[in-house]
């Protein structure tokens, strides 16, 4: 039986967060050993709110591609790829944006939310509406089977597979029809309680050195009722607890959980434990990082390879539909 065909996307606009590593890139690594996986830099996406401030994109995509290859991203057994280098993508975003009512983009949930939650730039734009149509191009031009989403992701996937059915309507079965893969996403917020996020300057980055790993962590907000040492916490509210649920083995989340609450633990100790976890878990990151770090040219390699053979998949794909449509 071939294995079946996932994909996944990631912008580049910035290093790389715990927020990425436990949102995305740890099931990525799960799922290239069950599936066949497509993994790219989104530079396109990354443009529909970054277009004014483009400098930042093309330094990302090395970065990024260095912290997926350091957590375990394989190119032996994932195709790794840019996805300006495939051009076929756009032509079928073109294609696609024939047949697409354009309430079918506007209805799109997140359409709305980031105009309101990105104030400082200005997303009207005819390609900040087409954005869900170009993700859509992304996974039907490798005919994916199956798309890792968390659950506000799925009306993106839902629009694709209306669009992969209205192309086969129209002009016969050229494109599967992707399914939405729901993945359980474990929260971890920024050090200040918020999203986390670099542009509110709340982030531990896969690539902070130990020391800044601490200082971040020092200064994490916790039980916000918890005033002196001798008052009982509630982890349950508390952030660096949610940190401990996701990284810390079992047992030492049980005694934080009972120790807090009998205030036998104070949240300077309790800090300093968890920064010592997060140092030990990215260490090795940090080892394969600098091998990379040290060796650009590997990395580019990496990524010409997987830019082939995505090409020659998008390329069988675009003459499929052209034969298609007829054009
Ligand atoms: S002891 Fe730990 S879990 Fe409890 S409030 Fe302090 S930091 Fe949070």
């Amino acid at each position: 039986m071939p294995k079946q065909r996932v994909l996944s996307g990631m912008r580049p606009t910035g290093k790389l967060h715990l927020g990425h590593m436990v949102g995305a890139l740890d099931n990525w690594k799960q799922l290239q050993e069950e599936y066949e996986c497509f993994f790219f830099a989104a530079d396109w996406h990354a443009l529909t709110t970054e277009y004014a401030n483009t400098d930042i994109i093309q330094g990302s995509i090395q970065d990024m591609v260095i912290d997926w290859l350091s957590l375990g991203l394989s190119p032996e057994k994932s195709v790794l790829f840019v996805q300006s280098k495939i051009k076929e993508h756009a032509e079928l975003h073109l294609l696609l944006s024939m047949i697409t009512p354009l309430s079918w983009l506007e209805r799109v949930p997140s359409y709305k939310e980031q105009q309101q939650e990105l104030t400082n730039r200005d997303l009207s734009t005819y390609g900040f509406l087409g954005y869900p149509l170009l993700q859509t191009a992304d996974i039907i031009i490798y005919k994916a089977h199956k798309v890792p989403v968390g659950i506000d992701q799925v009306p993106h996937v839902e629009l694709s597979r209306e669009i992969a059915r209205r192309f086969n309507f129209f002009y016969g079965e050229v494109f599967p029809v992707p399914e939405p893969m729901l993945t359980e996403i474990p929260k971890l917020l920024g050090i200040d309680g918020r999203k986390m996020s670099k542009s509110y300057d709340n982030a531990i980055f896969i690539s902070d050195a130990p020391q800044e790993v601490r200082r971040k962590v020092s200064l994490m907000f916790t039980d916000p009722n918890r005033i002196r040492r001798s008052d009982p916490g509630n982890p349950d509210i508390c952030n660096v607890f949610a940190f401990h649920k996701v990284y810390s083995s079992p047992e030492i989340v049980e005694r934080v959980n009972v120790d807090c609450r009998r205030a036998a633990l104070g949240c300077v100790e309790d800090k300093k434990h968890l920064a010592e976890i997060l140092v030990a878990h990215l260490a090795p990151v940090h080892e394969r990082r600098e091998k990379y770090l040290q060796n650009p040219r590997l990395v580019e390699e990496i990524l010409e390879g997987g830019c082939q053979k995505a090409r020659r998949i998008a390329a069988q794909t675009m003459e499929e539909a052209r034969m298609a449509i007829k054009i």
